[in-house]
């Protein structure tokens, strides 16, 4: 079996977003960029399938410039066998990267496509929902745990209400939730071996993939500035303060 899983390339979470000056976007000049926290969470997961021998092989693939490169390199370094990198014009949105993951899919015919449950940047939450209706087959998303055994994954989810486990046949899209397990540190040696290891460029026409209408950003502002606290000598106090303000 191959286990397909996809990349992102956004703000690294540790960085405090900045909106640029002409409010046109968010700031990435000179910001660090790192593969998308699930979709790492994700790729540890395939690693482990395969290290306990239920995957010959795992595909990273990610879509964007010519820089998601850095992204799939670090996923090779991980672990991962091979890496797609799909060339678009810019960022994808969620309708069109589930159209570019199906053609993917159908080329690769991976017994499991892996996404993380959300990108950090957009915090969509689309597109393994998305692709798994594309792909007509069976969706596991905000996998907590995950066991494979005799074509079937049995997935605990996060839900609202705790915790729910279901099985799903494979093929299937899967998508990782934060505790699903921690991502292994990249040593250095690794990183010179995933020098070497195959990275495939691929146009969008190529593909054949139509890109879907996009939503269309207008403009971004930062949120208001907070105000300070103040702190209240009593409890009657609080509430006089509180209904000053109407919240009481
Ligand atoms: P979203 O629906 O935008 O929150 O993204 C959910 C997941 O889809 C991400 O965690 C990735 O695994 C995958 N994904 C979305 N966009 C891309 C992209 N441009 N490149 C690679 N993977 C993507």
């Amino acid at each position: 079996m191959k286990i397909l899983v996809a990349l992102k390339r956004v703000v690294d979470y540790n960085v405090r977003v900045r909106v640029k000056s002409d409010g046109s976007g968010v700031e990435t000049d000179g910001v660090k960029m790192s593969i998308n926290p699930f979709d790492e969470i994700a790729l540890e997961e395939a690693l482990r399938i395969k290290e306990r021998g239920q995957a010959e092989e795992v595909i990273v693939c990610s879509m964007g410039g010519a820089d998601v490169q850095q992204q799939l390199r670090t996923g090779l370094a991980m672990g991962a066998d091979r890496a797609i990198h799909v060339e678009t014009a810019g960022a994808v949105q969620p309708l069109t990267a589930a159209r570019i993951l199906l053609k993917l899919i159908e080329k690769e015919q991976p017994g499991i496509a892996f996404l993380g449950k959300q990108a950090i940047d957009d915090d969509c939450n689309q597109t393994g929902q998305m692709l798994a209706a594309l792909w007509d087959r069976p969706q596991a998303t905000f996998a907590s745990k995950v066991d494979i055994s005799e074509g079937k994954a049995t997935v605990k989810r996060e839900v609202d209400a705790g915790l729910e486990t279901i099985e799903v046949d494979l093929p299937a899209v899967l998508t990782s939730d934060l505790r699903l397990n921690e991502p292994r540190f990249v040593k250095l040696p690794d990183i010179m071996k995933a020098k070497r290891k195959p990275l495939d460029t691929i146009g969008l026409n190529e593909l054949g993939v139509e890109a879907a209408a996009e939503l269309e950003s207008i403009s971004f502002e930062p949120p208001p500035k907070r105000g300070g606290g103040k702190m209240v000598e009593s409890v009657g106090q609080l509430v006089s303060e509180l209904k000053n303000k109407g919240l009481l």
